[in-house]
């Protein structure tokens, strides 16, 4: 990078920012960070690792590479690696100082994500000038901030658990690539409304909260669970139906032995459908949701599964009356 900038090179800067930050995808954002620190750090390799349990036992998993010939290579996923020793002092200095940290032709800077650091870049070059190490630190500060955005847009406010948005890119997503067999459950509390009218909005908004905590920890990694709406989640799980089923009624079960602070137990009821790849997403969600609707009619605190309801003859296949739909 040129101490003298030119009106071409800020021109150049303006362009590759406003492209960075118009990415709204994770991948696209590291993608065009990676871009523009290439470009105007005229490095040769630039590494993009993911970091997981930086405060213990730090580990990374390569995301991105810049090969220095403005080649972006997205690597198969090579799963979790303990960090060598360089990446581990570089996290370890990267917790008090947010500067890049130099050493042996390597030159590391910490990506952080709410107080904590979810990333570590790697970059082969000559030791940088101060105004590059302020360069770099500065970029990198301007993609935390559209992290943190969105982070923010994918998430719901008060559980933290992934929103409506996310589940629904996420089940059109499904739905296009048929990743295996997955599971869509919806689950909804049982007479919410109660704990809210006897004990109020605050207490209603911490039982929720609690409920969505202890259904993350319960499920584990097998399944990626969404807020769907008010007191309505969205899971979908890997697996075969008859396993999700017995995981599905393990929640239950759960979720119904806890006792919630101030109001005791809650019950949840649950519809699911296993999703296929030739299905649209508002079927599949609509199954799921007659499913759950029949458990709300057949006593609550149950799980049922639509194509059992179907096979037993509990609920008609759904036929759709095109020509007949009244929009207003
Ligand atoms: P059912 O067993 O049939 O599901 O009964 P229910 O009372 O849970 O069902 P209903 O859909 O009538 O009520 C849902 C209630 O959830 C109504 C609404 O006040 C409450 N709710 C929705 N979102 C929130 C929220 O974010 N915080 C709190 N405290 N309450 C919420
Ligand atoms: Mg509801
Ligand atoms: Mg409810």
């Amino acid at each position: 990078m040129n101490a003298s900038y030119t009106p071409a090179s800020i021109a150049t800067l303006m362009e590759q920012m406003a492209k960075m930050t118009s990415q709204r995808e994770l991948r696209e954002l590291e993608r065009a960070l990676l871009e523009l620190l290439g470009n105007f750090l005229g490095c040769n390799t630039i590494s993009l690792y993911g970091v997981r349990n930086p405060e213990t036992e730090p580990e990374l998993k390569l995301l991105q590479v810049n090969d220095g010939n403005d080649r972006l290579v997205t690597p198969e996923d090579s799963g979790w690696l303990a960090a060598g020793d360089e990446a581990r002092k570089a996290i370890a200095i990267g917790r008090d100082n947010r500067a890049p940290w130099q050493y042996g032709g390597h030159v590391w800077q910490v990506v952080y994500q709410k107080n904590s650091i979810i990333a570590l870049l790697q970059i082969e070059h000559r030791p940088l000038l101060e105004e590059e190490a302020s360069f770099l630190s500065g970029m990198v500060r301007i993609h935390e901030n559209y992290l943190r955005l969105l982070y923010d847009a994918e998430r719901d406010m008060l559980t933290g658990l992934l929103n409506r948005r996310s589940f629904d890119a996420r089940l059109y997503e499904l739905l296009e690539q048929g990743n295996g067999q997955q599971t869509l459950a919806l689950v909804d509390i049982d007479h919410f409304k109660l704990v809210n009218d006897r004990y109020g909005h605050i207490v209603g908004d911490e039982v929720l909260l609690l409920v969505a905590h202890h259904m993350e920890q319960i499920l584990g990694p097998y399944a990626q669970l969404y807020r769907y709406g008010g007191e309505e989640f969205g899971i979908i799980l890997r697996g075969e139906p008859a396993l999700a089923h017995m995981r599905l009624e393990q929640l239950r079960l759960d979720i119904a032995g806890f006792i919630f602070p101030q109001i005791g137990h809650i019950t949840i009821s649950i519809g699911h459908v296993g999703i296929l790849g030739q299905m649209l997403p508002a079927n599949v969600v609509e199954q799921a949701d007659r499913a759950l609707y029949y458990a709300k009619e057949h006593g609550r605190n149950q799980v049922c599964a639509y194509d059992q309801l179907l096979q037993q003859g509990n609920i008609a296949p759904h036929t759709s009356y095109e020509g007949d739909i009244e929009l207003f």
